[in-house]
């Protein structure tokens, strides 16, 4: 139908008869000649349409979104469109023909729109026609085809695993399928492919690797959706400096192809106290500094009595330098900031402003003579703003790493451009829950420990660290992953310190039990976020907007309506009886 796309035209195709379709995306009727924006995927092209040519009236009836079929002339422009690709060249008009009509669309489709996400969501098919998002829809193809070529390259094969099946080890919460032939019975969709893929390496599958949807009933947030998808791989007979090589030239591809960004590797590593001490973060964004620096020695003989009970508490007291941030930050603002330190279980937020070579602040009075050694060792110099918490080192950590983020985004310290990967590694296998009163795996219980902590497994679990890693981008945790145990009888180990029974074992995760014992090769993996990877390089607010059809912040499809009600014959099928339907 076309000999041309929208994106197409230049220059050198002047005088040059074409056939164009597409979108009519804006009509304008200048001085009597009628100009269309028309629009495809590849982008637009502008008709141009003077009085006296014969197909006037008809396009005098194209209004927006009417589908057009157009034959003309390439002609220059007069007043040419350096924002366009096509913008040095425009098409006469020679046959129009309507394909179709349109209604006047509820938003306004153009990477500017006027329209909020529900009516977007609402109306997805006109959202997805805005260049912006066709454009994240490209990129993120691109990634999956880099994913795919390179790991086929790399000998893996691409394997399927059942959506529908038993729980899987991540620990959120399942979304349940009821099944219709075993009344009362339900299926748990997966959280990850992670048994399966452990199975594979146990068949001798060797490379596997699967771009999947993974279900999990979580509290939605701008960066997680309760069902999204995994780059997942896992491989035999590799250590974890094999996974890194293996990732790192992975991730080189991707951003070389859907970016045109060259990284440089071997990719950063720090360890997780390392990320904790410094950035305050088990997911740093090192675009920019403001690392996190431990006062606690210069505070030692402090007279702040606050101070002084933390350090003999075995705390530590700690702040970050936001350099030149003094007069950005009112005592008012510094309050919201505190607020927003004490989400992470502190106390409060001392500062400090040194200006025109002066202290001022709520600490101010307590720095006596240490405020020369206290500039040099934060390198404060006039118009920066000094941010202090003293606390356990846990918490303190935690909230600075909070208040960098928030500082490094107010102040504008983050260079969008750049993409930082690194690699957070030596991770504690174990956290303890202190409302459940046990240990939980921090990253799955399927994951290997360091040779040298094997000894404390059953008496200082709290001291082992666990052969994971996790792939941080600008940030976000991009993915995890760890070497895996073979061996089941470690295995049956860290289950007892998770605390699971014998049989509440067999019931859960018997399968890989009983598989393990069947000769297991040493084996690991890691999953990468596919949804996370496109909106950081699609430059994305939301991971809604690189997703299709993605559900809305509570949950909801507005275009489908789902969640629905079920008709009450399919309950009756289901022998399921619905109580209150409003709670
Ligand atoms: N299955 C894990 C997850 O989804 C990733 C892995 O260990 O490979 O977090």
């Amino acid at each position: 139908m076309r000999t041309h796309n929208n994106g197409e035209l230049r220059i050198q195709h002047v005088g040059k008869e074409v056939t164009l379709v597409g979108w009519a995306a804006k009509r304008r009727n200048l001085g009597g000649i009628i100009f269309i924006d028309l629009r495809d995927r590849y982008g637009i092209t502008q008709i141009v349409c003077k009085p006296d040519n014969p197909m006037y009236g008809v396009l005098e009836e194209v209004k927006n979104e009417y589908v057009v079929q157009v034959r003309g002339r390439v002609l220059e422009r007069e007043s040419k469109n350096k924002k366009l690709p096509t913008g040095d060249i425009e098409v006469e008009a020679i046959s129009v023909k309507i394909l179709n009509r349109a209604e006047n669309p509820p938003m306004i489709i153009a990477d500017e729109t006027d329209a909020l996400e529900e009516l977007r969501m609402k109306y997805r098919y006109l959202d997805l026609r805005r260049p912006v998002m066709q454009k994240n829809l490209i990129i993120r193809h691109k990634i999956a085809q880099a994913v795919r070529e390179y790991l086929n390259k790399h000998d893996f094969i691409e394997v399927e695993t059942p959506v529908f099946g038993k729980s899987t080890p991540e620990g959120a919460r399942d979304y349940l399928v009821p099944s219709r032939l075993h009344p009362g019975k339900f299926y748990a969709l997966a959280q990850s492919p992670q048994i399966y893929k452990q199975l594979l390496m146990i068949a001798g599958i060797e490379r596997y690797y699967q771009i999947v949807k993974c279900f999990r009933d979580e509290d939605f947030r701008a960066d997680r959706q309760m069902e999204f998808t995994q780059i997942d791989l896992e491989m035999s007979f590799v250590d974890e400096e094999d996974i890194y090589g293996l990732v790192e030239g992975l991730v080189q591809k991707i951003m070389r192809e859907a970016k045109g960004i060259e990284i440089k590797l071997p990719l950063p590593r720090l360890s997780f106290q390392e990320a904790l001490d410094r950035f305050g973060t088990d997911k740093p964004d090192t675009r920019f500094g403001m690392e996190l620096v431990d006062l606690s020695e210069l505070f030692r003989d402090t007279e702040f009595g606050v101070f002084r009970k933390v350090l003999e508490a075995g705390g530590v007291i700690k702040g970050i330098n936001a350099k030149g941030a003094a007069s950005n930050y009112s005592r008012r603002e510094i309050e919201r900031l505190e607020e927003e330190a004490k989400k992470f279980k502190v106390k409060g937020l001392s500062w400090l402003k040194y200006e025109n070579d002066n202290f001022s602040g709520s600490l101010a009075r307590f720095l006596e003579g240490s405020g020369a050694a206290l500039r040099e060792k934060l390198g404060i110099e006039n118009g920066d703003l000094f941010l202090i918490v003293a606390d356990k080192l846990k918490h303190a950590n935690l909230a600075l790493g909070h208040l960098r983020n928030i500082l490094g985004r107010e102040l504008g310290l983050i260079d969008n451009s750049r993409f930082e990967f690194l690699w957070v590694k030596d991770w504690p296998a174990f956290e303890y829950d202190e409302e459940a009163g046990r240990y939980d795996s921090t990253h799955h219980p399927f994951t290997s420990l360091r040779e040298e902590d094997m000894d404390l497994l059953l008496s200082e679990p709290e001291k082992c660290h666990s052969k994971s890693y996790d792939l941080v981008l600008n940030g976000y945790e991009l993915g995890s992953g760890s070497i895996r145990i073979h061996d089941q009888d470690l295995q049956r180990k860290v289950f007892a310190v998770l605390g699971l029974s014998e049989e509440e074992v067999l019931e859960k995760f018997g399968f890989l039990i009983e598989a393990l014992k069947y000769g297991t090769p040493p084996h690991g993996g890691i999953a990468l976020g596919l949804d996370r990877l496109a909106m950081i390089l699609c430059g994305a607010q939301s991971l809604r907007d690189v997703i299709a059809f993605p559900k809305s912040a509570s949950g909801i499809d507005p275009m489908s309506g789902a969640p629905s009600y079920p008709a009450p014959e399919q309950l009756r099928e289901l022998k399921l009886e619905v109580k209150n339907e409003e709670s």
